[in-house]
């Protein structure tokens, strides 16, 4: 367990006990607890050692619940709560704009699930209900079919975790088996579990233990975190079909025809005499698009762009992070901080500003020949201007436009805000230009067309963030725009393990076909600083 998990526990148990209609002394007292473990930054047992009552807010009777929930590991109440409430209701908690407070009163007018609150937005049924009205009813339903659509999906790094664990149960009980399915594809989510098996289903069925289901035909079938689960079944000889056809996607297998026998997906794609295509390049998106002549890969990155320091929200110095950039081969990075609107993420004032630059320029003496950009993740404000004046935007290197917030201005006000940032002399690269959240946050609605363009035009560039709960601009967008746009992958970093998620961006840049040269990172640093040039 960790200051976040119990910092997570408490907010559920909140909301459970709101969504019960009851309010008061406990329900505040544990979201004042979860807040200020939220911010705790040293380790669990220290602060089990110096008594949860060091926290502030925090009092003596409820320091010692959760010390026992920590000696423990259990949280009684929060499973009492737990069974109090169907679990449909608490998928109401995926919707987005439904606190506690309006789910107890959908609950108490018999909408228990997203199901029967999709239904009930479209008979008109809940505008009717106290604190509703029309105009929520129609956001409602769409969030509502949004959350739907999404229920059952998971983020990429928890699919192939899941994943990860049961090759590796398959493995201990002696079962070859491997990654398919959409997972194998890398797409950034997955609503199943695919593997291939060298053995018979029964061998299999025993091996999954617990995530067992049933067997029908060569397929075993059973169930992972909550996710469908299917182990395909094949001999060594027709191994390869197998895996080719459980890795899909189904339209882009079913385009290759009938597929011989093979052990392997080579000799497939040999029998079929075809070149071998990468799992990342078999979506339906890409049939009939020809692949790059080579797929941008790691090693054809020189710098990170888009990194965040403890200046903003970061957690680890500037020298900390410019150390990891260097252990891990890169030969500059562009520090981006959140500028000063961003308060909630501690944006940089223009004195905080000084003394970063001041501490860059002694960095840089230091590690040359690596190099630290001085750069900035601007908010972009609501009427598509830039944070800072001019005469502070033209001190950057490179300036980074982000939206984060007012996500919610027509597809036409968005489309506005974000031609003008992109028109501005000073912006650089167009950061997570959607802002979504996967499975949690639509992003904002604007015609991509028009702003692509736009940015195409003026040699802007455009970002695919490779935080896995980003992965933003989408793929396929970016596919439709691979050969007139130049894409920059940013590890939104806000610590050096953040580095990491490159690899997310990369299998994003990889279905997107981008060529090396189509991404921005494989730039020496002053190709970066010629954009600068002329502005
Ligand atoms: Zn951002
Ligand atoms: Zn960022």
């Amino acid at each position: 367990m960790t200051t976040k998990d119990l910092a997570r526990m408490l907010s559920e148990a909140a909301d459970l006990m709101e969504v019960l209609g009851e309010t008061g002394f406990r329900t505040s007292a544990y979201r004042k607890a979860a807040r200020a473990l939220e911010r705790y930054e040293g380790e669990l047992a220290d602060l089990l050692a110096a008594g949860f009552d060091t926290l502030p807010g925090v009092g003596k009777g409820l320091a010692g619940a959760l010390a026992e929930i920590v000696q423990t590991g259990a949280f009684d109440y929060l499973e009492e709560l737990r069974g109090q409430v169907p679990p449909g209701v608490t998928e109401l908690f995926m919707v987005q704009g439904l606190g506690p407070k309006r789910i107890r009163v959908l609950w108490q007018a018999g909408i228990d699930s997203l199901e029967e609150l999709a239904r009930a937005a479209e008979e008109g049924r809940i505008a009717a209900l106290p604190g509703f009205g029309k105009k929520t009813q129609q956001t409602l339903l769409e969030a509502t079919r949004f959350a739907l659509a999404n229920l059952r999906r998971v983020h990429l790094p928890v699919g192939l975790e899941a994943a990860g664990l049961l090759l590796a149960d398959l493995e201990r009980a002696g079962v070859y088996a491997t990654l398919a399915g959409s997972l194998r594809r890398r797409l950034e989510t997955a609503g199943n579990v695919d593997l291939v098996a060298r053995a018979a289903p029964e061998a299999v069925l025993t091996a999954l233990g617990e995530h067992a289901g049933e067997v029908r035909g060569s397929v075993v079938h059973g169930r992972l975190e909550g996710l469908p689960l299917r182990v395909f079944c094949a001999g060594e000889r027709e191994f390869g079909t197998m895996l080719l056809r459980a890795t899909g996607s189904e339209a882009w297998v079913r385009a290759l025809g009938a597929l011989p026998a093979g052990p392997d997906e080579a000799s497939v794609f040999a029998a079929l005499e075809r070149d071998p295509v990468p799992p990342c390049w078999r979506e339906p998106e890409h049939l009939g698009q020809a692949a790059p002549t080579r797929f941008v890969e790691r090693r054809d990155l020189a710098g990170l762009v888009h990194l965040h320091t403890a200046y903003s929200d970061g957690s680890a110095s500037l020298r900390t992070m410019a150390e990891a950039a260097i252990a891990e081969g890169y030969a500059y990075m562009v520090v981006t901080d959140h500028s000063q609107t961003a308060a909630y993420a501690g944006g940089l004032t223009l004195e905080d500003l000084e003394r970063q630059w001041a501490e860059i320029d002694a960095l840089n003496a230091e590690l040359a020949p690596f190099r630290i950009l001085k750069g900035i993740e601007s908010d972009i404000l609501p009427d598509g201007s830039l944070d800072y004046p001019d005469e502070v935007l033209a001190r950057f290197e490179v300036v980074l436009g982000s939206l984060h917030s007012h996500f919610h201005l027509s597809s036409e006000e968005q489309t506005g805000r974000l031609l003008r940032a992109v028109a501005n002399p000073y912006l650089t690269v167009l950061a997570h230009p959607t802002g979504r959240l996967l499975l949690r946050r639509k992003g904002a609605e604007a015609d991509w067309e028009r702003v692509l363009e736009r940015a195409a035009e003026l040699g802007k560039i455009v970002e695919i963030n490779a935080n896995p709960w980003r992965l933003d601009l989408d793929w396929r967008l970016a596919l439709e725009w691979r050969e007139r746009l130049v894409f920059s992958i940013g590890p939104d970093a806000h610590a050096p393990e953040g580095y990491a998620d490159v690899t997310y961006g990369l299998w994003m840049a990889q279905k997107a076909g981008l060529a090396p040269e189509r991404v921005a990172n494989t730039w020496p640093a002053e190709r970066w600083l010629a954009l600068r040039q002329g502005v």
